[in-house]
């Protein structure tokens, strides 16, 4: 038995802490690249959205993300979040939708850069995550419509800011 409770079986549990490894190693590599010291600390919680925290400077990772998505599409999503990290405060004070926009633009770019992924690599970790984390906004109507229509809207935007 686990001296804390858990909501996981042992095993679970051990593939979480490798895959949180595995998060670690990326972050640490990607925050070299970007020339940057001090990188994000990463925690993990039950479900919910995978989000940059900068007032704690924290990556927060779901666990379901960690258990579901493969490591290239986890990769480009990780890359995303350190791409707020790099604009730390002007992120934070984003609370426009123009400027936050804008921000996700900027960590899309960033996330593409840091990963090499390509346009099609980068649209299904992006449809990866939205159908852990918003599965409703994707199943509204038809999915693969739905999907699509996310992702052409994000990859316009993406262009405008290249
Ligand atoms: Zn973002």
């Amino acid at each position: 038995m686990p001296s804390h409770p858990s909501p996981f079986s042992p095993d679970v549990e051990r593939q979480l802490l490798d895959r949180l490894l595995t998060v670690k190693s990326w972050i640490s590599e990607f925050a070299k690249v970007m020339g940057k010291r001090n990188p994000p600390e990463l925690k993990t919680w039950i479900s919910g959205h995978m989000y940059y925290a900068p007032i704690r400077n924290v990556i927060k990772i779901p666990s379901t993300h960690l258990l579901t998505l493969p490591d290239n599409q986890l990769r480009v999503a990780v890359a995303h979040e350190m791409g707020h990290f790099s604009r730390r405060w002007p992120s934070f004070f984003s609370w426009t939708l123009v400027r936050r926009l804008n921000e996700e633009k900027i960590a899309d770019r960033c996330s593409i850069m840091l990963t090499g992924a390509t346009i099609e690599d980068w649209a299904s970790s992006l449809i990866a995550v939205a159908l852990i984390e918003d599965p409703g906004y994707l199943f509204e109507q038809d999915l693969v419509f739905q999907a699509r229509k996310y992702v052409l809207q994000r990859w316009v935007n993406l262009k405008k800011a290249g």
